[in-house]
């Protein structure tokens, strides 16, 4: 039976042959190109696997399926446009004595918490109270996702990467970070900790709780965490970089819904790669680094040898 997956690869083959050399594509070619891919993020037609791409994000011949190994276990992920919330997987959660009497949560909405005003809105770009809904949020994104959308394979190293095919703007959102939203786990391997993102959870602290001798105090650590394992969004396959060109945020959508969104921090070149900086602790536990950028905090052997 034909799933709806081979009729979008079939679809995306016919329009290669169709505009040959995609980099002579003309802006009508872009847009119908674009359509088609959009079919492909398209919600509600189950699972669509990722496959490995070229750099104007096409399917590769013959499609091959994105096969990753995670703490040990391998993986075909899955694409996911919005997080999911499954409360079986927040059963024997334990709420911390922050946010007072210990309820866990039954919804996606009550997961992530209230929106905060005080977070940018990823539809408007305002930092103030605003009705933008989550639709419109994706229809803003839609732009960013679009462009960096296809993923390969990097020669040498032999993980996947992401990459722009077409120009990016400095400040674009590239697409959400999302995944299955599970109770955050410090026991994690650092393998599987750099497919997870986390968030606070729950009916969102008030900041006067965070002011200890007059101070402000940071909040706590996130006690949600977006799992991008097996199921989520293209920017699951980000590599660390400790000079990045993208970074991870908490914002909101207007009023409905917070989540956590990919920024441009600067000009991306076509065929560069998108990376974020995961972090100290990340970058502290690894035995060496392969971004190769001068100022890596964790140079290999052999990029010390050379400079
Ligand atoms: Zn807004
Ligand atoms: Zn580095």
């Amino acid at each position: 039976m034909k799933t709806h997956q081979d009729e979008v690869l079939a679809t995306l083959r016919t329009f290669r042959r169709m505009i040959g050399i995609p980099g002579n594509m003309t802006e009508d070619d872009k847009r119908m190109f674009h359509e088609y891919l959009e079919r492909l993020y398209e919600p509600g037609h189950g699972p669509i696997f990722f496959y490995v791409q070229d750099k104007y994000g096409f399917p590769r011949h013959p499609p091959t399926r994105v096969t990753t190994t995670i703490g040990a276990k391998t993986w075909n992920p899955e694409l996911m446009t919005e997080n999911t919330f499954d409360a079986d997987r927040w059963v024997n959660w334990t709420q911390p004595d922050f946010y007072g009497a210990n309820k866990r949560p039954q919804s996606l909405k009550e997961c992530l918490g209230d929106p905060n005003p005080l977070e940018q809105c990823v539809a408007c770009r305002s930092l103030e109270a605003c009705t933008c809904t989550y639709k419109e949020y994706k229809r803003t994104a839609r732009n960013g996702w679009l462009k960096c959308t296809n993923i390969q394979r990097i020669p040498d190293i032999g993980f996947f990467g992401l990459f722009a095919h077409d120009f990016i703007t400095q400040g674009t959102i590239l697409d959400e970070y999302s995944g299955e939203l599970v109770p955050h786990d410090d026991t994690v391997s650092d393998d599987e900790s750099s497919y997870w993102s986390s968030l606070p959870c729950g009916p969102r602290p008030n900041p006067a709780n965070h002011v200890v001798d007059g101070e402000q105090v940071p909040r706590p650590h996130g006690h949600v965490a977006i799992d991008s394992r097996v199921r989520g969004s293209a920017v699951r396959f980000m590599n660390h970089s400790c000079v990045p060109n993208a970074a991870l945020f908490e914002g909101r959508a207007g009023t409905e819904r917070r989540l956590v969104f990919v920024e441009a921090l600067r000009d991306i070149w076509p065929e560069e790669e998108i990376t974020i900086d995961y972090g100290l602790d990340w970058t502290e536990s690894m035995d060496e680094c392969l971004c190769g950028e001068v100022e890596c905090r964790k140079p290999g052997k052999d990029s010390m040898e050379l400079s």
